[in-house]
């Protein structure tokens, strides 16, 4: 089962995407935490990557379809993964169906209005050590920057600064209409309320997951 995770930045897809991992077994695949990774290491992944990155452009298909190619090869996969933050242009929808021309699919778009979006950026905050996920609002460490988990300290991502918030919303909205499309037309998907707690939009999700599974399997003979 190949799950798809769409929506704009700080629509939640990365917290659900974990969610997902934890109930279902199905490991989480972020690009942009892959990424991140590589630019903090200073590979030479993430010398190309960086100047992107940090002015919210897209990184290119090629360099991002083959670390996906490579993860998904591997066995911890075989039953199925969560993607998050890819596909993200058309292009690499075909590029993922090439290297895996999965017959069962779900895709979840998780929609949240703007300024919900906003808000929820500029207040994200991330262990620099373990990449736990805080909002200094709704969801604050214990301790004033510093992780509850492992004691790391807190910074805010590169890219939520307000300018280039603008410009990664920008650079989705002008590729996801005709991703939407393609998955609408291939039957596997499903709008998903992004707001509420993070439980409740995991329930929406959840159940429509639970359900997709059963139908996948088969009944057994008498
Ligand atoms: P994210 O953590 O998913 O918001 O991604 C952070 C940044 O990583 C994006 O703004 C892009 O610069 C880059 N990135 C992540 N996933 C992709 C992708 N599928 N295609 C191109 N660039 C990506």
């Amino acid at each position: 089962m190949r799950v798809v995770l769409l929506g704009p930045p700080g629509s939640g897809k990365g917290t659900q995407g974990e969610m997902i991992e934890k109930r279902f077994h199905f490991p989480r695949i972020s690009t942009g935490d892959i990424l991140r990774e590589a630019v903090k290491q200073g590979t030479p992944l993430g010398e190309a990557a960086k100047a992107e990155m940090s002015a919210g452009h897209l990184v290119k298909d090629e360099i991002v379809a083959s670390l996906v190619a490579e993860r998904i090869n591997q066995a911890d996969c075989e039953q199925g993964y969560v993607l998050d933050g890819f596909p993200r242009t058309v292009n690499q929808v075909k590029l993922l169906e090439k290297m895996d021309n999965c017959q069962e699919e779900i895709v979840f778009e998780i929609y949240v209005p703007e300024e919900i979006i906003i808000e929820r950026l500029t207040n994200r905050r991330l262990c620099s050590s373990c990449g736990a996920v805080y909002n200094i609002i709704t969801s604050p460490p214990r301790r004033a920057d510093i992780c509850d988990l492992c004691g790391g300290y807190l910074i805010q991502r590169d890219d939520d600064r307000p300018e280039v918030i603008r410009e990664r919303l920008k650079v989705y909205e002008a590729e996801i209409k005709e991703i939407v499309d393609y998955y609408q037309q291939k039957g596997v998907l499903y709008r998903v309320d992004g707001r509420g707690s993070v439980e409740e939009v995991f329930e929406r999700i959840e159940s429509l997951l639970v359900s997709e599974l059963k139908k996948k399997v088969k009944p057994t003979r008498e």
